[in-house]
């Protein structure tokens, strides 16, 4: 083999998103060009173009070009043990794999990037399709007011590591669907995500007619039409790229409702080839699964029954259904002409298998899809879950892989064992808490310099020393994000207390047409600026995974406050667990599994948390709040031993990181799809 030479190793390597989650390979790439690098939104490729010459003549450079090639090369070619497994196609309408690629709006986006990097690790043979978003989800930024702002900087696809998909004569893909009569053309960008591919169809070219162009551009906006029509490039055009890549797989995954028409697609295939509608809707089911994130059944996907049978015409007409039969797929009940067409109810029937994404959820979706399955008792609904779960060499911040292999060892490589957890016990309380004092620092450095970069100004007065709390989440109107601040005088008088500080950081984005998160944004940001706050209450402009690592991995105490059950998982929780970061949660989602009493704190307990109202719901879980933060977690973060360590609170990070951090990663998570969905 000839030898590459050092810009030539950076290319293959920048080629490939297996970066965004070794930070030793975004260090180098960081280090070509500095300025470039962060001016890109810390995209490796554009520092590679702008590379300086005399970084990549730099023989220490060079040496550890080197070493991460190889060790790129050994992952691609080294076995992950799930190869047998079997070959999956996995559907999802957003995918954040890293800050650079805006495909994501929140927390079903973090998920699905999460799924496809460890597959890969696992060396599950698996293939994702998703959009090519090229607006992608919008930046956020706020006047002074704090009305928050949107703007939408295009992908521009040579600055990226995306090459157009062709199939096996090197022709590149065009793949037809129909909007109604309408032919839209697809074409379709691969992604390298480790040793997954990752397909994103796109109709912004030549093909198509002006109007057709932006289909693809935005993700979650629009009208109806808009979002039906990109559910059909994304669920038919996806079944048509594969094939057109001459791919078919056993198993078919929908993540969330928005894919579901895959499963028509592939009902058309079969009746093509002359099979009977009975048994086409056999051979579908036996090669699907479903997974649901919406608790509220309002949040579901659905369509009015004219716009439906007005975009699906062409796929009826060959599946030869009368309008009638094809409503049928996406209704509880066929006979109401009032129902509209909703894409979990596709997914649910057409599937052999579906899950909800935490144990609580589980329940919650077997209630809530039961009138679908009037035969079976609630706990009968064949619905089960599976909990989701965090890609740990994504979110581990530099100093906590640094951490763990002082005091861990190969604990990457024996994550699965409890045993390399365990060790934790013999870590001393001096340099645990040393630990969380570094990380703590390094987010409020992190913090003093974002603000300088937002577009309103902000005067920070941040307090290495002080007790830490961080929010950051969409700011969907169900997770309450200004909670916190129902008793002003009440959440005052904890800020204003010296002896024992509190200094409380918020991110996160409001999707653009919910009037009720844009106004959480306002209240918050317009208290930020209160002298009683003292500059200890931030907003930070613009979340997204960069801010999300920096926040998950410094905040002591992270807090999680949404309407008990309307949080299906909820997975930022899980990210902090390896940072020695402590939930403060009330007991949704997945924090009724990971709180076992010693590594966080539950916001009321189970039984009692349920309310038809929310105005009686809201009160009643802010005055818990209030009482776990005044009576348990400030003092004991503040109740110090001779050496000025709070031993208690160190008991519970102990307890939180051994406890909580591979049971809530996603590897866990995809060998149990792996087992338990995947496998028939
Ligand atoms: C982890 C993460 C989420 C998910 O947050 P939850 O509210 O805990 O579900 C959303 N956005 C970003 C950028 C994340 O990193």
């Amino acid at each position: 083999m000839a030898l590459l030479s050092t810009r030539e190793q950076l290319q293959i390597l920048s080629r490939n998103l297996w970066w965004s989650w070794h930070p030793e390979a975004l260090s180098l790439f960081k280090r070509l060009n500095r300025d470039a690098f962060k001016a890109s939104g810390n995209n490796p490729l554009v520092a590679l173009n702008l590379a300086k010459y005399d970084v990549l003549n730099d023989s220490q450079v060079q040496a550890e070009v080197d070493a991460v090639y190889r060790q790129f090369t050994e992952y691609m070619e080294a076995p992950g043990g799930q190869e047998a497994a079997p070959k999956t196609a996995y559907f999802c309408m957003e995918y954040g794999l890293h800050e650079s690629l805006p495909l994501y709006s929140g927390g079903l986006g973090i998920l699905a990037g999460d799924h496809t990097k460890a597959a890969s690790d696992v060396g599950l043979p698996l293939t994702a399709v998703g959009l090519f978003l090229r607006d992608g989800y919008f930046r956020q930024y706020f006047d002074d007011e704090g009305v928050q702002h949107d703007d939408y900087p295009a992908i521009d696809s040579t600055q990226h590591p995306v090459e157009l998909a062709t199939d096996a004569n090197g022709n590149q893909i065009d793949v037809v669907v129909h909007v109604g009569h309408r032919e839209v053309h697809l074409r379709a960008w691969k992604l390298c995500v480790g040793k997954t591919n990752l397909y994103l169809l796109d109709t912004d070219f030549s093909a198509n007619p002006f109007d057709l162009r932006f289909l693809t551009r935005r993700l979650y906006q629009g009208d109806r039409s808009t979002r039906i029509q990109q559910e059909i490039i994304l669920g038919i055009g996806g079944i048509r790229l594969l094939r057109a890549l001459g791919e078919t797989f056993d198993v078919y995954h929908m993540n969330e409702g928005h894919c579901a028409f895959i499963t028509l697609e592939m009902m058309r295939e079969h009746m093509a080839s002359g099979q009977s509608k009975e048994n086409a809707e056999q051979e579908v089911r036996i090669k699907c699964v479903f997974t649901t994130h919406t608790p509220v059944i309002a949040g579901h996907d659905r369509f009015e029954a004219g716009l439906f049978s007005y975009s699906m015409q062409q796929i009826r007409e060959s599946l030869g259904f009368s309008e009638y039969d094809m409503l049928s797929y996406g209704r509880v009940n066929p006979h109401d002409a009032q129902e509209e067409f909703t894409m979990t109810v596709l997914g649910l029937k057409l599937s052999r298998k579906a899950n909800g994404v935490s144990k609580l959820h589980g329940v919650v979706a077997r209630h809530q899809w039961n009138h679908l399955y009037p035969e079976c008792a609630p706990e009968d609904v064949p619905i089960t879950h599976i909990t989701n779960g965090v890609h740990l060499p994504t979110w581990a911040s530099p100093a906590s892989r640094s951490f763990l292999d002082v005091n861990l060892g190969s604990w990457e490589r024996d994550r699965e064992k409890q045993v390399t957890w365990d060790r934790l016990d013999q870590v001393s309380d001096k340099a645990i808490w040393e630990y969380r004092i570094r990380l703590r620092a390094g987010l409020i450095s992190f913090v003093n310099d974002h603000i300088r970069t937002q577009t309103m100004s902000q005067t920070a007065n941040l307090d290495r020393e002080a007790l830490t709390i961080g929010f950051a989440r969409r700011f969907a109107t169900y997770k309450r994000a200004p909670l916190l601040f129902s008793d002003l005088d009440r959440i005052t008088e904890l800020f204003k207390n010296t002896d024992r500080p509190i200094q409380v950081i918020y991110a996160g984005k409001a999707h653009p047409q919910d009037d009720g998160g844009k106004e959480f944004i306002q209240q918050i940001f317009e208290l930020s600026h209160r002298p009683e706050f003292n500059g200890r209450l931030i907003f930070l402009e613009n979340y997204n995974m960069e801010i999300g690592r920096k926040l998950i991995s410094g905040c002591d105490v992270w807090l999680n406050n949404p309407r008990r059950p309307m949080e299906a998982s909820g997975t930022s929780g899980q990210k902090v667990a390896i940072h020695g970061g402590l939930n403060l949660s009330i007991p949704d989602g997945w924090w009724p599994e990971g709180y076992d009493g010693t590594n966080g704190w539950s916001i009321g307990d189970n039984a009692s948390h349920e309310y038809e109202d929310p105005s009686v719901q809201d009160p009643r879980d802010a005055l818990l709040l209030y009482e776990m933060l005044e009576n348990q977690v400030v003092p004991l973060f503040y109740k110090r031993n001779g050496s000025n360590r709070p031993d208690e609170w160190i008991q519970m990070v102990r307890s939180a990181m051994k406890g909580l951090t591979y049971s809530f990663s996603a590897h866990r998570m995809i060998k149990d799809y792996i087992k338990q969905i995947y496998t028939v």
